[in-house]
């Protein structure tokens, strides 16, 4: 992204010529990583940019071509989800974050493939097919956001948009050799991103460098009156020169290198921390036990807020609708029985069991007790830290027919990435490495609420001093 922009700036390459030649790739592709291409808006954009640049009043953004994941809301262009339910839904309005993008002269390039209503691992619950990793066409490209992570390791936008409720941006960033951010919860606006568990919801930047990342965040975060989650405080620009790591504080979690763990991804995320400790950082051994809780506590809280969120689509107001054989229940009944892929009906009637009466206390209840907890021992951890590292995903990338038919099993790969959501806190994955079969490997750095700066440094210093974010599939 930095790079294309100054491709620009010494015009050896023009907007339109770039986009016209990432549309034509994208068209003879076959990763389906997008589910909607905006061939006619992004050269209009693209002339658009063409001009401003050589009126000399472009900025970083201008004539970057970005996609968006297909559950963040785009003004006349449609907005699928994934699902069925939502197959023809085009918004009248653009999300906060696209609006940003635009005014800064980005061009949307598409809407990105995931799993229905960001609800997976791999984005094989789309109704539209699975994406594919761009590293080897058998394997999924993680999930939900998969689509966004391998158009940007495919070279087929500079950098995307993402949705991180779980784990959905840094998860795909790890298994297609990306960096992928999920900002503190608050900081960058959910106004139009579709919504799956919204005291989760995060939608974050996803690119190849920390630095290209650290611009679209920059673009995209700060307050929004239409997002009452929204913070208002100040959010300073993020430095691009990389920080002096020097005596920065890293803590390791033994819970993070525990049972299950890849031997593989142990090693790579092991010599990546020692990276950091090369560079001056001080490594502290901590522990964090109420995590091993996190994946029991996330599929309460998310499919008890999922089934509450997912109650609107009832064929009256959004999407589909399929009339059923006689009164309105009918409607709704057939309507959402058709609409709906069957893992997000999973998490519905989990959903409604763990919230309806005699079940609360004992599910819903407890979950957001333990939700605390975890967040507690993230803040004492951050007394005696600055930052925590471990892996990103116990595994790299895994061929699209394996565990489709173990949802649980699924679940349990994000148990490194889910208490960064319960805790509402910013999470960085970055490539460390790469397994003895030429697959990716990511580390995940946490980070207290708003030190995104901390957080995307650490990122733009590790890359200085390694290459695996320059490998290409
Ligand atoms: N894999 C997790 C899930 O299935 C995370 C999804 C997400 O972050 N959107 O819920």
């Amino acid at each position: 992204m930095l790079e294309t922009a100054r491709q620009y700036r010494c015009s050896t390459l023009r907007p339109t010529e770039l986009v016209d030649d990432l549309l034509a790739r994208i068209r003879s592709g076959s990763l389906n990583a997008f589910i909607t291409v905006d061939e006619a808006g992004a050269m209009r954009d693209a002339g658009k940019a063409e001009k401003a640049l050589k009126q000399g009043s472009g900025d970083t953004l201008t004539g970057i071509p970005v996609a968006v994941k297909d559950n963040i809301c785009t003004r006349g262009i449609k907005t699928t989800c994934a699902s069925k339910i939502l197959a023809n839904f085009v918004p009248t309005y653009d999300a906060t974050v696209v609006e940003r993008l635009r005014n800064r002269g980005a061009i949307i390039i598409g809407k990105t493939n995931l799993d229905e209503f960001a609800m997976g691992s791999t984005t094989t619950t789309s109704t539209f097919g699975p994406a594919k990793n761009p590293w080897d066409e058998t394997r999924t490209p993680g999930g939900s956001s998969g689509g966004s992570a391998a158009a940007v390791a495919a070279g087929l936008c500079a950098g995307a948009l993402g949705s991180d409720t779980g784990g959905s941006i840094r998860q795909p960033a790890s298994f297609c050799g990306i960096t992928g951010l999920k900002p503190t919860y608050g900081s960058v606006s959910r106004f139009g991103l579709v919504a799956f568990a919204s005291s989760l919801d995060q939608i974050g930047p996803m690119a190849r460098t920390a630095r290209d990342t650290a611009v679209l965040y920059d673009a995209i975060k700060g307050h929004d009156p239409s997002d009452s989650t929204s913070v208002p405080r100040g959010y300073p620009a993020i430095d691009l020169k990389s920080p002096d790591m020097n005596g920065i504080r890293i803590g390791v979690p033994d819970e993070f290198f525990a049972e299950g763990l890849s031997p593989e991804v142990a090693l790579s995320v092991r010599r990546g921390i020692s990276t950091f400790e090369g560079l001056g950082a001080r490594i502290i051994p901590i522990s964090l036990p109420y995590i091993r809780y996190g994946v029991a506590v996330y599929y309460i809280i998310a499919t008890a807020e999922a089934s509450s969120n997912l109650a609107r689509y009832d064929g009256v107001r959004y999407g589909v609708r399929k009339e059923g054989s006689g009164d309105l229940t009918d409607m709704y009944m057939e309507t959402r029985a058709q609409g709906f892929g069957a893992e997000v009906k999973r998490r519905i009637m989990l959903g409604t069991y763990a919230l309806s009466a005699g079940y609360y206390d004992a599910y819903y209840k407890k979950a957001s007790q333990v939700r605390v907890l975890i967040s507690q021992e993230f803040e004492a951890a951050f007394t005696r830290c600055d930052l925590i590292a471990g892996p990103t995903a116990p595994v790299c990338a895994f061929g699209l027919d394996e565990m489709m038919d173990d949802p649980l099993s699924i679940y349990l790969l994000d148990i490194y990435t889910i208490p960064a959501n319960l805790a509402g806190l910013p999470a960085l994955s970055l490539p460390c490495g790469f397994s003895g079969e030429g697959m990716p490997v990511g580390m995940q750095l946490i980070a207290p609420h708003f030190r995104e700066d901390t957080l995307l440094g650490a990122g733009m210093a590790f890359q200085d001093h390694t290459g695996f974010h320059e490998v290409r599939p």
